[in-house]
């Protein structure tokens, strides 16, 4: 399997080969191809094994093949258990989405809010944040969450450890109904199936 086969567009293959990726990860051609199709996705996978890729680019695509809107809204969110899961996040979509006009930013607790307010006004298509300071922001109003048409929980299982399942019930409930959700997680509790069974439609099951 090559990233070529994987239908991914010419922008995203070249930020592949300049960040010296030769072949897709057995994540990446798992998952790839289902988030391309629009499905959503389970997917059981430990750091290390390329899953960012495996959610960013395809993430990248299907919000390209769609022209920006003026008002640029928040498209898709990407929710990680730490400030410094989501940074190395931020990085990686941005790396990948480097020759596509695609904006990413990234909001986490233990900085001050300002900068993120002052960044976050100016658009972004891709929000990668943390739970806590999410909804920070959505009391304050600097952050509408009701044109995201994609969804990514990353280690999902460590966001619950860390106590975060009431506050990911409140951000679900401030999504669309209609959009796409990918769950990636490395153990699958019975917490993590209930959250995967109420969030997920007719997920596709991979693991590696
Ligand atoms: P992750 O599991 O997403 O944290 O990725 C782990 C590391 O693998 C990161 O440093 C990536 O840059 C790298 N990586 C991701 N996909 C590939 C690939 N297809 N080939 C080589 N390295 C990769």
């Amino acid at each position: 399997m090559t990233f070529n086969e994987l239908g991914l567009r010419a922008e995203l293959l070249r930020a592949v080969s300049e960040s010296g990726y030769s072949q897709p990860s057995p994540i990446q051609s798992k998952a790839i191809p289902v988030v391309l199709q629009g499905g959503d996705l389970l997917a059981g996978a430990q750091t290390g094994t390329g899953k960012t890729a495996g959610f960013a680019l395809p993430l990248l695509q299907r919000l390209s093949e769609k022209p920006a809107q003026k008002s640029r809204p928040i498209r898709a969110l990407v929710l990680t258990p730490t400030r410094e899961l989501a940074a190395q996040v931020e990085a990686s979509f941005r790396l990948y989405g480097k020759h596509l006009p695609l904006r990413t930013t990234v909001v986490f607790g233990g900085v001050s809010i300002r900068p993120q307010i002052t960044t976050l006004r100016q658009g972004v298509d891709i929000l990668v944040a943390t739970p806590g300071r999410l909804l920070d922001h959505v009391s304050q109003k600097t952050i509408d969450l009701s044109k995201v048409e994609m969804l990514v929980l990353d280690e999902a299982d460590r966001m619950l450890d860390m106590g975060f399942l009431r506050d990911i019930r409140k951000i679900l409930a401030l999504l669309p109904i209609q959009r796409q959700n990918l769950l990636f997680s490395a153990t699958f509790s019975d917490e993590i199936k209930r959250l995967a069974d109420g969030l997920l439609k007719s997920p596709t099951l991979i693991e590696v």
